[in-house]
């Protein structure tokens, strides 16, 4: 196996990817973040409500911009 990614949260919704542009909205990305939550059904899931978030995924909870 090669080395891990390196996991990045978008700055603006949050969603964790390995990229330096968001996949989801096209905001820009930082490695700087803290705390992963998975949302595998955001319809249901108070956090997805209190984090605004509208699709599943996996999110950080705290991006610094
Ligand atoms: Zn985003």
């Amino acid at each position: 196996m090669a080395g891990r990614a390196v996991l990045k949260a978008c700055k603006s919704c949050r969603f964790i990817s390995e990229v330096s542009t968001c996949p989801r909205c096209g905001s820009e990305t930082s490695k700087e973040w803290q705390g992963m939550v998975a949302i595998a059904d955001y319809e249901k899931s108070e956090i997805a409500k209190k984090m605004g978030i509208t699709a599943n995924g996996t999110y950080a909870l705290k991006v610094r911009a």
